[in-house]
């Protein structure tokens, strides 16, 4: 008889073909935020067909899903999925293979569940990574609550097992000023618009005194109605990007000062709307590091060394902060390609994802069991994020 992790390597092998039928399912069906009705609903019940116990709906969020494998009292560790896509371009993101590389890992333990330590395994449907913070409702929730240990996967073209993430406040500007003839009496207008294109100056010139790792970008959501009216109202949307959460605060307050500048020097009225779902950064959970890495390298999988200047941003992060947590990148498409592009989305149902995903899935389901094994790491994992700055 093999080893358990051999095991696990055989029933991921046999439940490739299902696992990538599942993916393309997703792919072939993109869901925005929130909507990801039939992704939750196909994932949930290939789980519960494997034996899982499966809460569809928690925490108030429909299209979220928890499934629960219990062999009695022990670590709980966590498998997340996502399978929200993007407007217009579809799962260019690759959540169809988180989604199903998750769920993998998931049916594999179960089918070694007799050799399991005791433990709960328990598969996470998390909706709405892209932008809406579906893990920040779950963690409110109560949902990570009783997780030791969490770990999901994301697409990429290279496998690297840690990589920083930024956090992210999304903060927008309302300006408000009045409206006159453009031709006729331009003097007895406020131009709102002037002062969107004053924040913009101003955060282009506060972007050369940053750090190297923060990022600032917007958009104008409101540059008025027609050019023969003084714009009596303009809006932007700025996204503020930092690696710590201390900086965080402070670069958005800058931004806002810039924007309240703006506002003064135009006689406009300022209205700031900091939107409630701030992404945070990545802890680095170095036990879970170790484990992941470690069983990289019995599976013969070569990892690239962490990109230090492409950085994005996730709710995974806010999860993190609270919960020993990875997600490792793994390759589904060519060198080079990159996310949220058509190029991406293509990818995602290639040859190459179906290989990502079934390592993925033996990769997650390896490390969940060796969490399992010895609590001992769970523990120092616990004690990591208690010590780990930021
Ligand atoms: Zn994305
Ligand atoms: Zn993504």
């Amino acid at each position: 008889m093999g080893t358990v992790k051999d095991l696990l390597v055989e029933a991921v092998d046999r439940l490739a073909d299902d696992l990538e039928g599942l993916s393309h399912r997703i792919h072939a069906n993109p869901e925005l935020c929130y909507q990801e009705v039939k992704a939750a609903g196909w994932l949930a019940d290939f789980l519960a067909a494997r034996g899982f116990a499966v809460e569809r709906g928690v925490a108030g969020v429909q299209t979220a899903f928890r499934a629960t494998l219990r062999t009695g009292d022990g670590p709980t560790v966590a498998v997340l999925c996502e399978y929200d896509a993007l407007p217009a371009i579809g799962h260019a993101c690759g959540h169809n293979v988180i989604a199903a590389s998750g769920a993998g890992a998931g049916a594999a333990l179960a089918a070694a569940r007799d050799r399991l330590p005791r433990g709960r395994i328990q598969v996470i449907g998390t909706p709405a990574e892209e932008g809406g913070g579906g893990k920040i409702k779950l963690i409110q929730g109560g949902v990570f609550r009783d997780v030791d240990a969490a770990m999901m996967v994301h697409g990429w073209d290279r496998w690297v097992v840690h990589q920083d993430l930024l956090g992210v406040v999304r903060v927008g500007f309302e300006f408000s000023g009045k409206a006159a003839h453009a031709s006729a009496e331009p003097w007895a207008g406020v131009n709102a618009l002037d002062a969107v294109i004053q924040t913009f100056n101003a955060v282009g010139m506060l972007r050369q005194q940053i750090r190297p790792d923060c990022r600032v970008h917007g958009i104008v959501t409101n540059g008025g109605v027609a050019p023969n009216i003084i714009p009596e109202l303009a809006a932007a949307l700025f996204y503020v990007r930092a690696p710590r959460l201390a900086d965080l605060g402070e670069l958005a307050k800058r931004v806002i000062a810039c924007a309240e500048g703006a506002a003064r020097a135009s006689g406009c009225g300022l209205k700031v709307i900091e939107h409630e779902n701030t992404y945070e950064p990545m802890k680095r959970a170095g036990t879970l590091v170790d484990l992941f890495r470690a069983n990289m390298k019995s599976l013969g999988v070569a990892e690239s060394p962490e990109a230090k200047e492409q950085l994005g941003s996730s709710d995974v992060g806010n999860v993190s902060q609270v919960v020993p947590t990875i997600q490792p990148y793994v390759k589904i498409a060519p060198d080079g390609t990159p996310w949220h592009s058509r190029a991406f989305e293509a990818a995602a149902r290639s040859p190459v994802a179906r290989e990502g995903l079934v390592q993925a899935a033996k990769l997650m389901a390896m490390t969940a069991f060796d969490l399992l094994a010895d609590p001992g790491l769970v523990a120092r994992a616990r004690h990591e994020l208690t010590t780990h700055p930021s």
